[in-house]
């Protein structure tokens, strides 16, 4: 499979709020859509490099894996995950899973901006938290 692009790098943070001044006013990029996605207890916010997405995912409770992840992270955000632009996403998937990468969603789910996603595991993956992305 190749992916077509990296649709987006997800990025944790504590609050989108005092991240976004960096963004917007040091780096210059513009916000252009924030979103609260319920279902993974997270709120979004979008910026664009070229074709390439940033997403700032904030956690809206401490369940959230991006709570855990900053916590982790020593109250800090950090780099979350790699997003790659794929068309037929139920066919790439199991192409991944049958050379060997584990699925943790096996079934796509619906994602932010409009994106039907699903995540692969870090174990598998070279140790970077990966996303499938297709535009249905
Ligand atoms: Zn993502």
């Amino acid at each position: 499979m190749i992916p077509e692009q990296i649709e987006h790098l997800g990025i944790a943070v504590p609050s989108i709020a005092e991240a976004l001044p960096y963004y917007e006013n040091v780096l210059g990029m513009t916000c252009y859509k924030t979103e609260e996605v319920a279902d993974q207890k997270v709120k979004t916010a979008f910026l664009k490099v070229g074709e390439v997405k940033i997403e700032l995912l904030e956690p809206t409770s401490p369940e959230s894996t991006i709570a855990k992840f900053i916590e982790k992270n020593g109250g800090r955000g950090g780099m979350h995950h790699i997003a790659y632009k794929v068309s037929n996403i139920e066919e790439k998937l199991a192409e991944v899973e049958a050379k060997g990468a584990a699925l943790i969603d096996k079934t796509p789910r619906p994602g932010a901006d409009g994106m039907t996603i699903a995540f692969l595991h870090p174990k598998s993956t070279a140790g970077v938290l990966t996303e499938f992305c297709e535009k249905k």
